[in-house]
């Protein structure tokens, strides 16, 4: 049986993340485990966990990797109990513990990441992307000094796992600036070398 693929996507808030790895799902049938959609389900849901989860995502921090290990932990291990084609991990890992973490956890399981494909784009792109997306999706935290606030995070705690990745031969960036047609195209040609090789 072939090796499930295993994508991870990062990037600064506003990368478009999010809308390339619906793109990537719908191209190569893969599930899309999206942590940002997990955990604003939980808030919508106002669950005691949810409200405690709200507490940082209204504010631009990262909720504790401990809470999110888990809960991912959860999704990925039903995943493995069916027989699937692959999975695209949006927005996580996002701190090294949450990489090393994600790198044990699919040794002991024998399988292996294939790599992450890191969306970069200009500071002051981000910034308006995230602004005109506040005025459409209402998400709260999509507000100047919210966004202020993640892009420090995202330089702080975030941008360490590339080096990480680098490290383990499983590092690409791709450009980020342009339509999204152009984007997905740089996305696409790096998973195409990926899966060649499975
Ligand atoms: P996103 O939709 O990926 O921009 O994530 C929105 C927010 O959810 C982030 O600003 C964090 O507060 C939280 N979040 C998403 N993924 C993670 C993660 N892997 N670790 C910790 N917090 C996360």
């Amino acid at each position: 049986m072939k090796k499930p693929l295993i994508l991870l996507i990062t990037g600064a808030p506003g990368c478009g993340k999010g809308t390339q790895s619906k793109l990537i799902v719908e191209k190569y049938q893969l599930h899309h485990l999206s942590t940002g959609d997990l955990l604003r389900k939980e808030v919508d849901n106002k669950t005691e966990l949810g409200q405690l989860i709200n507490q940082y995502i209204s504010i631009g921090k990262l909720v504790p990797d401990e809470l999110i290990i888990n809960l991912l932990a959860k999704k990925i291990d039903s995943l493995l109990e069916s027989e699937f084609n692959g999975v695209i991990l949006d927005g996580f890992p996002r701190t090294l513990p949450q990489a090393e973490t994600l790198e044990e956890m699919m040794n002991k399981k024998e399988i292996s990441t294939d790599i992450l494909v890191d969306v970069s784009v200009k500071e002051e792109e981000l910034i308006d992307r995230l602004l005109k997306r506040g005025k459409d999706s209402g998400r709260a935290d999509d507000n100047l000094e919210t966004i202020k606030h993640r892009l420090n995070v995202y330089r702080s705690q975030t941008q360490p796992i590339n080096d990480y990745y680098q490290g383990l031969s499983k590092y690409v960036q791709v450009d980020g600036m342009g339509t999204i047609e152009e984007i997905f195209t740089r996305i696409e040609n790096e998973v195409e070398k990926i899966v060649s090789l499975k």
